[in-house]
């Protein structure tokens, strides 16, 4: 099938195409023309100007799309981007009020296309505590210990949190965002409120889940069967974040759980990410000197991020808390060198339908930095090595070191899906963008990844956390290159909003 088109901007030549909704997995050249994908077929060619590319012994295949992700700092964008993110959504904590949001990414220019659930934290800081939202994870961060958002709230302020997270539903949010687990004295009848809206809206929530009733004997509910009953009960589409971070040990229970509520027929979906350890504000209620026993941590498997200090005691960890609170801490809580606890990680990972989703975290600079453009980052940039790695290290994990995994090593249109279609697929019922994203055929948008299957691999550890991953040659966004020639362009800002349609 020959081709002398002559309207093409580029052509992706002679690499392995693998486009998992298809089952195409064969040698092909891939034409971009206006930012879409314009044909998938053999011989086909550019015109000298613009330019032919040649992949050959490389896989090329629609970029990875995030839905957990809170980096908003070019930096950090530019990590994701090298591990083959072309989406980044930031749906777990979310950003209220969202319009904002879309704003302030639409005039700053990002390198990958963007995306925002309504937050339910945010709103609930404005409605139960007074507190302005500005549409930013910081501020969040900066009051994530404060108890004044976290108790239970009167009637009429549900219902003025419930109007925040409408109004932010008719700006074109993707979801809500419910970081339950950091106000775990909220009400379970104010969560199911808060899934009622969605399911009437029409699009899914992002949980970080409540405690699980055996870490936290005393919670107002298990923080998973809140979830799947949420789904029962109200007919929402619930995301389940992070089911590896929030679950540790328990991981099968709560895995059992959501297979029975799917094989019910409620729509309950997850994702994991392949690292041991989590990452958060040090001053999240779970991490409370007093209740780190319920996780089975303690002082010392936290390391606090800005100076890279384990904390020695429950008095520093006090003092930290009071003096930092949206500092950001490694916390470990399953072993990565335990083959029980990374088998319990690949479960995570494996579990059918489960996304792959990174919950990337924004920079933390140990000295200001004098350029925030500089690329490569400056060792001062320190953040959690999932930031930068999940992607390459979950497709080395899934797709040739399947020793862990149950059923042996998946196929790498398998490991793809999770990382592509299937999030794309979860989002997309209001979400036109997402159609069109997470496949690679013709009509799909040019959010290309080009890169070794025998070489990809995350490079960032948990010492030197913004090391890019490797392998990965090419990454196209909306047909513009970010990545080529393995790093990043420099100018390169072509990602555009990714907006539900309001309901
Ligand atoms: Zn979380």
């Amino acid at each position: 099938m020959a081709t002398a088109a002559g309207g093409w901007d580029l052509v992706l030549r002679g690499g392995r195409v693998i486009d998992p909704e298809s089952g195409l997995d064969a040698v092909r050249d891939v034409a971009v023309a206006g930012g879409r994908i314009a044909a998938v077929g053999t011989g086909l060619t550019a015109p000298a100007s613009r330019g032919d590319v040649d992949v050959a012994g490389q896989v090329v295949t629609a970029g990875f799309i995030d839905l957990h992700s809170h980096v908003s700092d070019l930096g950090g964008l530019r990590l994701q981007a090298m591990d083959g993110v072309t989406t980044a959504l930031e749906l777990e904590a979310g950003v209220t009020p969202v319009a904002q949001a879309y704003r302030r990414a639409a005039e700053q220019g990002r390198p990958i296309n963007y995306g925002f659930a309504a937050s339910w934290a945010l709103a609930r800081m404005e409605a139960v505590a007074g507190l302005p939202p500005d549409a930013s994870l910081g501020a969040f961060m900066a009051r994530i210990s404060d108890p004044a958002w976290q108790r239970p709230a009167e009637p009429a302020q549900v219902s003025a949190l419930m109007a925040r997270l409408a109004a932010d539903l008719t700006e074109g949010a993707l979801g809500i965002g419910v970081l339950l687990g950091y106000a775990p004295a909220a009400s379970p009848a104010e969560y199911l409120r808060v899934a009622g809206l969605a399911a009437e809206a029409g699009v899914p929530t992002f949980t970080h889940a409540r405690d699980l009733i055996e870490m936290a004997p005393a919670t107002l509910a298990d923080g998973a069967e809140e979830i799947v009953r949420a789904a029962a009960e109200t007919g929402a589409h619930m995301h389940y974040c992070h089911i590896n971070s929030t679950s540790q040990r328990h991981i099968d229970r709560v895995l059992g759980l959501v297979a029975r509520a799917q094989a019910a027929g409620s729509r309950v979906t997850t994702e994991a990410y392949p690292y041991g350890s989590g990452m958060t504000g040090i001053g999240a209620a779970f991490l409370a000197p007093e209740r780190l026993g319920e996780r089975g941590l303690s002082p010392s498997s936290l390391t606090y991020a800005p100076t890279g200090e384990r904390v020695a005691s429950a008095d520093r960890l006090r003092e930290l808390r009071a003096t930092d609170p949206g500092g950001l801490v490694i916390i470990d809580l399953l072993s990565e060198d335990d083959p029980a606890d990374r088998a319990l990680l690949m479960r995570s990972l494996t579990f059918p339908g489960a996304v792959v989703a990174s919950d990337a975290m924004p920079l933390t600079w140990t000295a200001p930095p004098a350029d925030a453009q500089a690329w490569p980052l400056p060792a001062t940039a320190i953040t959690h090595p999932r930031t930068a790695g999940t992607f390459s290290r979950a497709l080395r994990l899934l797709t040739r070191e399947g020793l862990v995994t149950p059923g042996g090593p998946l196929s790498l249109a398998q490991a793809l899906a999770k990382c592509s279609l299937e999030p794309a697929r979860l989002l997309q019922d209001r979400v036109p963008a997402l159609r069109t994203k997470g496949r690679l055929q013709p009509g799909s948008d040019a959010d290309i990844v080009v890169f070794d299957a025998a070489a990809v691999t995350d490079q960032a550890s948990y010492l030197n956390s913004t090391r890019p991953s490797a392998g990965i040659s090419y990454v196209l966004v909306n047909g513009a290159f970010v990545v080529r020639d393995g790093d990043i362009v420099a100018d390169a800002r072509p990602g555009r909003a990714v907006r539900a349609e309001p309901g």
